[in-house]
């Protein structure tokens, strides 16, 4: 970070690693010839690493979304019963793109700031059906809660076991523990622009062998998005469409990171800013939207008190280099949200509570200076395992 640089600390895009910026600035190379293909193969075999699967992966290039609708239209057809599980707004984005798409779609639906309940969730199960596919988010995004996935994951095997199980895991995979083939799950997106820090432009989803015998069956209408074109391309080395080739190299880049790193260690990182921003930002006095018991190491979730004007606020926020990220839906005004994903450190939180702390002061709330510093170091400190100092303020 420098002075002129400000302190991005929204939910992806995230900021981007010097050597992965640089790398995107590299010459292009012919997408159909043997550097785009050793590219590819060498990016796809890493990122199963991270994905910890067996399964194809395949790279579409597009943002989250058009990865989510891939996931749509190339397993499913008109009519089939879907159920999907929504906990806010991006549940309720990938319910709609297979409703879109003519799916029968069932929705169980979660208070916003809650993880799905896992016994309400067999319970549409059992009640409905045969489903054809469940859709879960890993991450909510909006609202700072990461799902059980794998006990979700383990009721569908156990009350609808036909059924694929297709995963957002856009803002989260890659940046907390995740196990694609231990849990079971068929299909898996990711995006480039969150936790791979990488500039938006590409969508991951990996494939399994149930979900490709559901492709050759699927009768959605597709053409860009069709990932059985894909996995043919994917073959020969290539994608069926011009891809981002620069986005490419900054993943290849960005890849050699995250394994020097080590995803033990990413995912001790992510959890330690995550505790970090939640003790940092209770201590400033802010009530957090998400679940305690749920809580997202990618994102945190705060709402905007009665009494303190957002744009007055935000205004000086970013005035002191500090760039967050609003609500969304239902939740536009009245909450704010740091995000704290990919590239990022424990210092770089703690610069965001130090401008939070310096602009509720300006502002005139009663906040002592270096409290929320103080409490979100000592949270990192105690979830890395390091000692704090005896009588250490909490
Ligand atoms: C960011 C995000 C998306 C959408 O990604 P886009 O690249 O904006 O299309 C979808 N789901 C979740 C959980 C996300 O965080």
């Amino acid at each position: 970070m420098n002075r002129f640089e400000p302190n991005l600390r929204i939910p992806g895009p995230t900021s981007l690693p010097d050597v992965v910026r640089e790398a995107g600035a590299r010459q292009m190379v012919n997408h159909r010839g043997p550097e785009f293909a050793a590219l590819q193969n060498g990016i796809i075999d890493r990122l199963k690493k991270f994905y910890k699967t067996t399964n194809d992966v395949l790279i579409v290039t597009a943002a989250g979304t058009g990865g989510l609708e891939s996931a749509i239209v190339s397993f499913l057809s008109p009519g089939d019963k879907v159920l999907a599980i929504t906990i806010g707004a991006f549940g309720d984005r990938f319910a709609k793109i297979a409703t879109v798409y003519g799916a029968d779609v069932t929705k169980v639906a979660f208070e916003w700031g809650k993880a799905a309940d896992v016994a309400r969730v067999r319970e549409a199960l059992v009640a409905g059906g045969p489903w054809k596919a469940v859709l879960m988010t890993q991450n909510e995004t909006s609202t700072a809660v990461t799902n059980p996935i794998g006990q979700l994951a383990a009721t569908v095997k156990e009350a609808a076991p036909n059924a694929l199980i297709i995963v957002d895991a856009i803002s989260g995979l890659g940046a907390v523990p995740f196990e694609t083939d231990a849990w079971g799950l068929d299909v898996v997106v990711s995006g480039s622009q969150k936790a791979w820090m990488v500039a938006p432009g590409l969508s991951f989803v990996s494939v399994s062998p149930r979900a490709w015998e559901a492709a050759a069956v699927a009768k959605m209408p597709k053409f860009y998005f069709d990932l059985a074109a894909h996995k043919t391309s994917a073959e020969a080395g290539q994608t069926p469409w011009t891809p981002a080739v620069a986005v490419m190299f900054q993943l290849d880049a960005a890849l050699t990171l995250m394994e020097q790193e080590g995803l033990d260690d990413i995912w001790k990182r992510h959890a330690a800013v995550g505790a970090a921003v939640r003790a940092g930002l209770t201590t400033l006095g802010f009530r957090l939207l998400g679940d305690p018991a749920y809580a997202s190491d990618t994102v945190t979730g705060a709402w905007i008190p009665d009494d303190l004007d957002w744009k007055a606020f935000n205004g000086k926020l970013r005035k002191l280099g500090l760039i967050v990220a609003g609500g969304q839906g239902a939740l536009k005004g009245k909450i704010f949200r740091i995000g704290h994903l990919g590239h990022v450190t424990v210092p770089a939180v703690l610069n965001a509570m130090a401008v939070l702390e310096q602009t509720l002061i300006e502002l005139g709330r009663p906040v002592k200076p270096g409290a929320a510093v103080a409490a979100a170091q000592v949270a990192a400190l105690e979830t890395l395992g390091v000692a704090v100092p005896e009588g250490t303020a909490r």
